[in-house]
């Protein structure tokens, strides 16, 4: 039995809030991190910005196919524990990830915000008719009517979907339990979320790290993956 354990299996509303810290037992790089997806590349935020891909498409394209895309990577036991939850118990889950692999765990689509998008949602910019990410990997080049394809993440310059937004407010508002696990919190908006919490939500952080959490906060300070290892829907 763990404190982590306990919390989840009392509460009746529980909301995991997940970054890139969940997906590096998986074998994807935790971006932002010195070791991490971006270091010693061209400034990832314009790489990763609207503006880039307006501007300079093959620059956004090469970007994306060489440093995010993992074809290969498969859930781990963050990702299917969460799912559990979210299939037994209503759980919500949202996600920073673009990598897909929350829904590869198999969390019901209705449970899951892709809050910044995913990267397989791949679409034509001019005509707008939907392409695969395996034929956006051989071209970048829409083979139906030579626009540019872009991938559905959410990218810098540009609004959160609406959708996501409610859906992810209307998620945390009714939540008795917040548990953040493998994000720092630095990026807004997704970070500010947590300011929508009920007075009575308790909030848990789970992170390697010590990361700054509100006074009334709890913070479990261990690698998640052996945390979520000992939890179980009860
Ligand atoms: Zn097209």
């Amino acid at each position: 039995m763990t404190e982590l354990n306990d919390l989840l299996n009392q509460a009746k509303h529980v909301v995991f809030m997940t970054g890139a810290g969940v997906s590096t037992a998986s074998g994807i790089p935790d971006y932002r991190s010195k070791n991490g997806l971006y270091a010693g590349q061209e400034a990832p935020e314009y790489l990763l910005s609207a503006q880039c891909l307006q501007r300079e498409p093959q620059k956004h394209y090469d970007f994306v196919t060489k440093s995010m895309i993992y074809p290969d990577a498969v859930p781990n036991v963050i990702h299917e524990k969460m799912a559990e939850f979210a299939q037994k118990k209503g759980a919500m889950i949202i996600t920073q990830n673009i990598d897909g692999l929350h829904s590869k765990a198999g969390t019901p689509a209705e449970k899951l915000v892709e809050f910044h998008g995913n990267l397989t949602n791949v679409y034509c910019q001019k005509c707008g008719q939907t392409a695969t990410l395996a034929e956006y990997q051989q071209d970048m080049h829409h083979k139906g009517c030579g626009g540019i394809l872009r991938t559905g993440i959410v990218l810098y310059g540009e609004p959160i979907n609406e959708d996501n937004l409610r859906r992810s407010l209307a998620a945390i508002e009714s939540a008795d339990l917040l548990v953040v696990v493998g994000t720092s919190f630095v990026v807004y908006p997704f970070a500010g979320l947590i300011s929508y919490r009920s007075l009575h939500a308790k909030l848990v952080a789970v992170n390697k790290q010590r990361i700054s959490i509100p006074e009334n906060g709890v913070m479990i300070q261990n690698d998640a993956t052996k945390e979520f290892s000992s939890v179980n829907v009860e």
